[in-house]
């Protein structure tokens, strides 16, 4: 049996730094079991006054790239300067046994045991829109604990990188050097989302390809129309395994950090997020309850048999099964 506490107890202890609570607290957040949903929103909605200080940070690349490798290296940079750093993930596949594509708790080695960073694998969920609401709430937690930078991790599946970019203030999308038009065509919608690209390993060899990846890469970014917000993405290169660049992409967060929080975009940024956090939050409760409510399946998978075989239109068999909800 697990150990329950008050909010309170909860409370005092994530506000405290207490990690061991701070992740029961999580722990509770991606409980399914309504008095764990119910005691985790009372510790969410204690915590809230104490949230929204941190520097958000989203990182994606495919699988290879060295997003563990680099975040193992500017996690620990960023201690060194005294912060205090988050990694939450955001892996749709991780609840498919052993089909996890941003591996288990090993990753970040180092970092995992450094006192002044705290690492949290993906939560289990049916749909990436539970995933990443569980991971929203977990970065509130993080951050009424005293973590000042909160990375969130996500691999290129499905949508996961556009459901990461929105709970995020700085969005950074890690590329290689070399990888084929195929890849980059691939690409082209997320790096409309990044903030920044940064090219890895540009080490040894690798160092000649990577600075023509960046010349490459810079001149595609200009031909995106411009945005709102007053930053211009630049490309960036480093090297986990030298640490060559990894400063340039913690200064190019602070410039881009210290823009938006002056022209405003970083305030509007966040309102939207809260907002498209609700309404999908709103959408999938709805669509929960209508598929919960008794013998719905059965009628469904009727009417769905009608509707293939041209026996009746999707209008009408929308209408047949919601009209007598009069309570939705
Ligand atoms: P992930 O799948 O994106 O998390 O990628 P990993 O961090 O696991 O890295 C994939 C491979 O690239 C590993 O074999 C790393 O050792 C290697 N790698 C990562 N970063 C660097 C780097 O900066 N330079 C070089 N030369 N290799 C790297």
């Amino acid at each position: 049996m697990r150990q329950r506490f008050s909010p309170d107890h909860y409370v005092t202890g994530i506000l405290a730094g207490d990690r061991l609570l701070l992740s029961r607290a999580i722990t509770l957040v991606e409980s399914r079991r309504p008095d764990d949903q119910a005691l985790a929103q009372q510790v969410l909605d204690a915590i809230l006054p104490k949230t929204g200080q941190s520097v958000r940070i989203g990182i994606t690349g495919v699988p290879g790239v060295g997003k563990s490798t680099f975040i193992e290296a500017f996690g620990t940079y960023l201690t060194t300067l005294g912060h205090r750093l988050a990694v939450l993930t955001v892996d749709p596949t991780s609840q498919r046994s052993g089909g996890s594509l941003l591996g288990d708790k090993t990753r970040m080695e180092t970092l995992s045991m450094h006192p002044a960073a705290y690492i949290r694998p993906s939560p289990a969920g049916d749909s990436l829109g539970g995933v990443a609401h569980r991971t929203r709430e977990s970065m509130l937690l993080c951050e009424a604990a005293g973590f000042d930078v909160i990375l969130v991790e996500t691999v290129g599946v499905g949508q996961s990188e556009t459901v990461v970019h929105g709970m995020v203030d700085f969005f950074l999308l890690l590329m290689l050097a070399g990888a084929g038009d195929e890849l980059q065509g691939m690409k082209r919608g997320i790096m409309e989302l990044a903030d920044a690209l940064v090219i890895t390993k540009a080490d040894g060899d690798n160092q000649a390809p990577a600075n023509r990846a960046r010349v490459e890469y810079q001149n595609a970014l200009h031909l995106f129309p411009p945005t709102d917000t007053g930053w211009f993405p630049p490309v960036l290169m480093c090297s986990a395994l030298t640490s060559v660049g990894i400063t340039g992409v913690w200064q190019t967060i602070q410039q881009q950090q210290q823009l938006t929080i002056q022209n405003g975009y970083r305030n509007r940024r966040r309102q939207h997020q809260q907002l498209a956090w609700f309404r999908s939050l709103l959408r999938q409760k709805i669509e929960g309850r209508f598929y919960d409510q008794p013998g719905i399946r059965d009628q469904l998978a009727s009417i769905e048999t009608q509707v293939q075989n041209g026996i009746l239109l999707p209008a009408p068999a929308v209408d047949r099964l919601l009209n007598p909800l009069s309570d939705f």
